[in-house]
């Protein structure tokens, strides 16, 4: 860091801040959380400057001996990790991840049913503004208006109306596990592939948190940045059946050279994933963000589906009359970072919508615990209920006393 200050003060400047937002705010965003500073260390390394195009043991590139071994660490502890017979370490990112699956297993045109933006689908699974709704034929499932949860009946039928190639499940938006059994078996009666898109939970399986999609899926893609605390990255895992096929749509189909430092900072994360206190964050992470969905309910802000079983909760406003966007905004006066996000059958538009979406993968890496949860739900309540600027900035000095508490990346 001495030499960045040294060398561009100005790039020094915006990480210092960034640290300093980071450590001083209360980080919210369902997907966000701390790399260790093991993690940074790798993705901050010497192999940032390495060409290793390829798989170990058939390299395009000379000189790739350590790449070899930093790429075997990775795939071997992810496979140890979530039982899969196969990984592949190298997409840049989830959406990578997802587009080489989408090549490997379909041809253009072919049908995809996945989850509707709308009810919690990511743009990946369908969206018109996406390659996978322009290359693709996207069929959407959703939930039920009553429940909330997924309508597996209407899966069920859309399935054997429009026999997809490829059935998607796994979402961004949607805080309940998800039936992989239910899915599997729709799968099979169509004659479908079935992909889990765990980018959200992969770490909740990884710390045993949750239930695993690796015995379900054909394919089961995962970030690596969110619950599970490594780099920006992705990752997929697969039956052996489809190994290669797998291999050759992330490269050379749909990527270049592999990012060696992301790589090596993901088996940094996945060795990291595999201890005890690892399973200890992850079940916490959970119970945190029951409680936290608890409280704000109690704030009248209502959890969509009525909990969460996961490390998110969506929130609808309505009940507040206050939208999306408003409370975004005014959590983030109050030093509360959080996205709005739509909610199931929100009569507003996206960029105003009618919910937000909590996470609490970053406050438990902090080591916060229910009752820190109880005092951000009356905390958060008060920020979306208020606009007056004296308010929030009450609420802003009593974030930076919690936030002082549990610091993020402490001071040694
Ligand atoms: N799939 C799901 C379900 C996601 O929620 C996300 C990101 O939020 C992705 C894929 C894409 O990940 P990335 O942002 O790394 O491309």
């Amino acid at each position: 860091f001495l030499a960045l200050r040294r060398e561009d003060p100005e790039i020094a400047e915006v990480l210092l801040g960034e640290l300093a937002r980071q450590r001083g705010d209360l980080q919210l965003i369902a997907g966000e959380n701390f790399a260790s500073p093991a993690v940074l260390a790798a993705l901050g390394s010497t192999l940032a400057n390495k060409y290793a195009e390829g798989y170990p043991g058939r390299r395009y590139f000379g000189g790739c001996a350590e790449a070899d071994r930093a790429e075997q660490l990775a795939v071997g502890r992810a496979l140890a990790l979530f039982g899969a017979e196969h990984a592949n370490v190298q997409p840049h990112s989830g959406t990578a991840a997802n587009l080489a699956v989408y090549a490997a297993l379909l041809g253009p045109g072919e049908t995809i049913l996945a989850m509707s933006l709308p009810h919690g689908g990511h743009l990946t699974h369908g969206s018109r503004v996406n390659f996978s709704g322009r290359w693709f034929h996207a069929v959407a499932y959703g939930v039920r208006e009553g429940d909330e949860r997924i309508d597996y009946e209407q899966v069920r039928d859309l399935a054997r109306a429009h026999r997809p190639r490829l059935i998607v499940c796994g979402a961004s938006g949607y805080p309940r596990v998800v039936d992989f059994a239910a899915f599997r078996r729709i799968a099979d009666e169509v004659g479908a592939y079935l992909m889990v898109d765990a980018a959200h939970f992969a770490g909740l399986v990884a710390g045993d948190a949750t239930a695993s999609p690796v015995p379900f899926a054909d394919v089961v893609t995962a970030t690596t940045h969110k619950v599970l605390r490594g780099p920006r990255g992705g990752l997929i895992l697969c039956r052996e059946e489809f190994a290669e096929r797998i291999d050759r749509a992330v490269f050379p189909f749909s990527q270049g050279g592999p990012h060696m430092h992301a790589v090596a900072a993901k088996a940094v994360a996945l060795r990291e994933a595999g201890t005890p206190a690892y399973r200890a964050y992850a079940r916490r992470v959970v119970a945190n963000a029951q409680a936290l969905a608890q409280g704000l309910q109690a704030e009248g802000l209502r959890p969509v589906t009525g909990g969460t079983d996961t490390h998110m909760a969506l929130l609808d406003l309505r009940g507040i009359g206050v939208s999306g966007r408003d409370a975004e905004r005014r959590c983030e006066r109050a030093g509360i970072t959080l996205n709005k996000n739509a909610i199931p059958f929100d009569p507003a538009k996206p960029m105003i919508a009618s919910g937000i979406r909590v996470g609490t993968a970053a406050v438990t890496t902090q080591g916060m615990t229910e009752t820190d949860m109880k005092e951000i739900a009356l905390l958060l309540g008060r920020a979306v209920r208020e606009d007056d600027p004296a308010v929030l900035g009450e609420v802003r000095a009593a974030v930076g006393e919690l936030v002082a508490t549990h610091p993020a990346y402490p001071r040694r």
